[in-house]
């Protein structure tokens, strides 16, 4: 699977910018730039690894097509591993068109998505971990979920991962040798003393899989959904938790239609903030696909906000939202506060979070933000967590695996199965932990991982 073909892209976003870099890597990188470059000080040959120079690009008619700023990276000491080579040119669309024609005319291929970090995993420069780690670094929409990305990229996955295998194998070695020898020449095979330590394991391979609960937020965000009949002021609340007017503020009822969308970030936790249909019986078409659209996100909502008018006596179709949330999952909202309140609270016992508020004057708002961030701490699965977090469903199903293998180790332990076959359990369960750094995962596998990386990384 190793290639050694020199291939280019942009590693800079399309669009206009002070500057964009292509950058080019493998065996042939520093001969291709070699043949287009005219150093203002040296040569490509003679410059040195890691170091910026100044120079310009020459097609073959000896025209420039761009002055830049060039570094070379040599290999084995490049994010590749191969030879690297970027060039930083000025950010222009057709600047940096004509620049990758440049290199592309001199032999080099077009980088396919993710293939630079795929050859820096082919190479060994990253284990899939933290290959994975890449994209969530770059994709990463909140504080809390860039940390966690760099942690993995700085290999405290790879560590806890490898941590596990280290005792799974000392495990094992000790069967093989049981397995091979007879037990007059080794001693007698003390499985108990094997227990302890990979009861341990499964222990901590277990937490692990579990903090994929707060993996998943950081990752994909919390989603929060405004639910309430309409006209109650869901639109008016969306505007006023995001402090801009985005949603549509309508006076006639039931013109909040289709899922409006809107991403925050609050206590750290990237947010999606819904906006979702007016929820009513009503045999407008349009209508009954948002409201069914409703029923289904507030099934899968992290958090519904779940609006009434205060001014206003509870109707049937406020009820019938009530209906759609979980109690645990809901704050109740009672907006309209500025105006003599006709609302009939007692309708919410068993719902124990309840704020009021004016999203019109933009009272309560910002105690409500605070319900909010309390609600979503509270739940411990996304209290700060100070250790590693896993974000990958990939992950989480390679330890279930692992965990499902040294169960069923523990399980046959105490019976007078063969201990090739208790050695077969652990084997398994080296196998799947190593699908987590890329030692064993097929190569299907492999191509999806790097296939969501952006071109040019
Ligand atoms: P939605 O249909 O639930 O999205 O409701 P809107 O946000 O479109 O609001 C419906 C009406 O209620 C509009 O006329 C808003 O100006 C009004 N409204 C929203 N919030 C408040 C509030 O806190 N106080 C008062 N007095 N009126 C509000």
């Amino acid at each position: 699977m190793l290639s050694t073909d020199t291939i280019v892209a942009p590693a800079t976003p399309p669009g206009e910018g002070g500057i964009g870099i292509i950058r080019m890597s493998g065996s042939r990188a520093v001969a291709f730039f070699a043949e287009v470059f005219r150093g203002k000080t040296t040569t490509p040959a003679k410059m040195k690894s890691h170091q910026l120079y100044l120079g310009g690009l020459y097609n073959g008619r000896e025209e420039l097509v761009d002055e830049v700023l060039a570094v070379i990276m040599r290999g084995p000491r490049s994010y590749t591993g191969e030879d690297v080579i970027e060039v930083h040119c000025h950010g222009g669309a057709q600047i940096l068109r004509s620049v990758l024609d440049l290199f592309l005319e001199t032999g080099a291929r077009m980088a396919g998505p993710g293939e630079f970090t795929q050859r820096a995993f082919l190479n060994g420069r990253l284990d899939l971990a933290q290959a994975e780690a890449v994209i969530e670094v770059i994709r990463a929409r909140s504080e809390r979920a860039s940390r966690v990305a760099l942690d993995q990229l700085g290999g405290s996955l790879s560590r806890e991962i490898y941590g596990f295998t280290g005792q799974i194998k000392d495990a094992l070695v000790l069967l093989e040798a049981h397995i091979d020898f007879p037990d007059d020449e080794v001693g007698e095979l003390d499985l108990s003393a094997l227990l302890d330590p990979l009861q341990q394991v499964a222990r901590q391979m277990r937490s692990l899989a579990e903090s994929f609960d707060l993996g998943r937020v950081l990752r994909e965000g919390i989603s929060i959904l405004i639910l309430g009949r309409p006209n109650v002021g869901k639109s008016s609340l969306m505007n006023a938790i995001l402090g801009e007017s985005r949603a549509i503020v309508t006076e006639v009822a039931g013109t909040t239609r289709d899922t409006l969308e809107e991403q925050l970030v609050l206590a750290g936790f990237p947010v999606r903030l819904i906006d979702a249909a007016g929820v009513r019986d009503t045999h407008d078409p349009v209508e009954q696909e948002g409201v069914r659209r409703a029923r289904d996100k507030a099934t899968s909502a992290d958090l519904v906000l779940m609006v009434v008018d205060g001014s206003a006596p509870l109707q049937e179709e406020d009820l019938l939202a009530l209906e759609l949330c979980r109690p645990e999952k809901t704050l109740i909202v009672i907006n309209k506060s500025d105006q003599a309140q006709l609302c009939d609270t007692s309708r919410f016992v068993g719902f124990k979070h309840r704020i009021a508020v004016s999203a019109k004057y933009n009272q309560g708002v910002t105690a409500l933000g605070e319900a909010i961030v309390r609600h979503l701490t509270e739940d411990s699965s996304l209290a700060d967590n100070e250790g590693v977090v896993i974000t990958e469903r990939r992950h989480r199903e390679a330890l279930l695996g692992g965990i499902e293998a040294l169960d069923g180790f523990f399980a046959a332990v105490d019976l007078t199965v063969p201990r090739e076959c208790l050695a077969m359990d652990l084997r398994e369960a080296l196998g799947a932990l190593g699908r987590i750094t890329g030692e064993t995962t097929p190569d299907e596998i492999l191509e999806q991982v790097f296939g969501r990386f952006c071109i040019g990384k």
